[in-house]
């Protein structure tokens, strides 16, 4: 299959107009130059059939969808680039008179990306490339931090996200089988389900509102009996927007005595199961620490930040809203290990460090870099109590002594909710009723004090990573994982990170990783035209104050 326009030299004529346009240079010109064109277009050929008229060359596709997301442009202002800027057909090798492509291009390219599941295959290319410059290397120092990505879909409430299903779900029916879903429709469907269910059209008392909700849990009912039981019309089964349905109705009603119930709030999925919007079904909700809350997804960003060399992005991991930071650690060093990346040093906050990743980092030679939580019970909070680390484990003879020289009487094995290895500890109530020092170590009234244990090397690391954390060495260390906000806040300014334009956890995967290329490129660009990253602003009266 030939591609039309993918070149490694730029035409004559383009050169000579982009010189006199951009005298003192172009960053897209300097792309191009010391650069070279990033992607060939054997990286997607197969993507595409090998039959049919020749089209726009691949290769090209994949780095217009990049400097898209380096100005933020939307599809039909980066078609009108590629046709009408002269420095993007000097960065494609695109002759002057070239007509570009209709947006729709772009539309289908991403389609086909996804299909493929060659979505990182923009960022690998694009890193292989830095490596062979010498701007990237594994054994280097690295960093990681999570930011939240709006879903592109409305907030809605309990009653609105079923009235909105279901009417989802009528829409969709209706383009697929119109006439058969004209005989299951009741005059009252087309009053309720009409128009959006928005919630200054819902009833104010706590009891109407109730009693809506039961009414659309029936309505929703006699839908999707209607839809299993057709025979006529088979594939209405298979539409999404019916699926949706059935899984909302799951989560949301019980069939109690023949009649729909609306489940109560307690008695409905945990949060990481639990549908937010018909418009998409993978988005959840979740709160952060400080009490903000949003719907939607986490993207992950792990960058470089060794300082001879620009800062690049090297794995980026797209997540429900609901998964924990600690649960992806693993997953990204073993991500940067298969692709040579691994890093020496790894920088992360409190959230990606847990007991568990901590072993695993000494596994895979990585020194994970962190303050690791203190114990969530209140001896971990207060400063004066005895927490954990004041406790002595002898494991051999499967016993703890604790900070007044007393030997524990119990020990006994099991896992925990999250199915970890754990030891429950005890000392004698006895023991424990009479010590000067129970204020500082148990509230328990009617027991002694009690300790989880995780294993005996998760413990010792967590140990280890507890005391190193208290050295002015690492304190001053861990400095280096702060910049890794700039990141972010690039990919906010820029390419608006943190609301999806798309539908889905793969398509958000995909700007994100957009959004990761463009800003390695906008970076090595920048490096290459002598502007290098700025180090933290320090203020004048910092800067007198002695180094710890
Ligand atoms: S309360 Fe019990 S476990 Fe805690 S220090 Fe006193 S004797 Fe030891």
């Amino acid at each position: 299959m030939r591609y039309k326009n993918q070149a490694f030299d730029v035409p004559v004529d383009t050169a000579a107009v982009a010189q006199a346009a951009f005298p003192k240079g172009n960053p897209y010109m300097t792309m191009r130059d010391e650069i070279g064109p990033l992607y060939d277009d054997s990286h997607f050929a197969h993507l595409f059939s090998h039959a049919g008229r020749r089209g726009e060359s691949p290769g090209n596709l994949a780095l217009v969808l990049v400097m898209q997301h380096m100005e933020g442009l939307t599809d039909q202002q980066a078609a009108d680039a590629v046709r009408s800027r002269i420095d993007w057909k000097y960065a494609l090798g695109l002759e002057l008179t070239d007509a570009g492509f209709d947006r729709t291009v772009l539309v289908n390219f991403r389609k086909r990306l996804l299909a493929g599941s060659e979505e990182l295959a923009l960022l690998e290319h694009m890193l292989a490339r830095f490596q062979e410059m010498g701007y990237l290397k594994g054994q280097g120092k690295q960093r990681t931090d999570s930011t939240h990505v709006l879903a592109a879909t409305r907030e809605l409430n309990r009653l609105e996200l079923v009235g909105e299903t279901m009417r989802h779900a009528l829409e969709a029916s209706a383009r697929v089988a119109p006439p058969w879903l004209q005989q299951q429709a009741t005059p009252e469907w087309f009053g309720r389900y009409g128009r959006r269910l928005d919630q200054y059209r819902l009833p104010d008392t706590k009891k109407e509102r109730q009693e809506l909700a039961e009414v659309i849990g029936q309505n929703g009912v006699e839908l999707l009996q209607a839809v299993y039981a057709t025979k006529t019309t088979p594939e209405l089964k298979s539409l999404p927007e019916v699926e949706g349905l059935r899984q909302v109705w799951v989560q949301q009603y019980l069939l109690q005595e023949g009649e729909v119930r609306w489940r109560r709030p307690d008695d409905r999925p945990p949060g990481e199961r639990l549908i937010q919007s018909p418009h998409d079904l993978e988005a959840r909700y979740s709160q952060k620490g400080g009490g903000a809350n949003w719907t939607g997804y986490k993207v992950h960003f792990t960058e470089t930040c060794d300082r001879d060399k620009p800062r690049l992005v090297t794995h980026v991991l797209t997540t429900p809203s609901t998964v924990p930071d600690s649960q992806v650690t693993t997953t990204i060093q073993q991500d940067l290990g298969a692709n040579g990346l691994s890093p020496a040093e790894h920088y992360v906050d409190a959230g990606y460090i847990d007991a568990g990743n901590l072993v695993e980092s000494i596994d895979t030679a990585i020194d994970l870099i962190g303050p690791i939580q203190p114990d969530s019970n209140w001896q971990g909070r207060d400063l004066q109590a005895f927490d954990l680390s004041c406790f002595t484990i002898d494991w051999q003879a499967q016993q703890a002594t604790c900070p007044m020289g007393e030997k524990s009487v119990s020990w006994s094995p099991g896992h925990d909710n999250y199915d970890h290895e754990i030891t429950h500890v005890r000392f004698a109530r006895a023991t424990c009723a009479a010590c000067p020092q129970r204020e500082r170590c148990t509230r328990a009234k009617k027991n002694g004090r009690s300790l989880k244990l995780r294993t005996k090397t998760e413990h010792e690391a967590r140990q280890r990573a507890w005391q190193r954390q208290e050295t002015s060495t690492f304190k001053e260390k861990y400095k280096r994982r702060a910049g890794v906000e700039g990141l972010i806040s690039q990919g906010v300014r820029r390419s608006g990170l943190r609301r999806t334009p798309y539908i889905g956890l793969a398509k958000t995967h995909l700007h994100n990783i957009l959004v990761a290329a463009a800003t390695n490129l906008t970076r090595v660009v920048a490096w290459l035209e002598g502007s290098y990253p700025a180090q933290t602003r320090v203020s004048a009266f910092q800067a007198l104050a002695p180094s710890t």
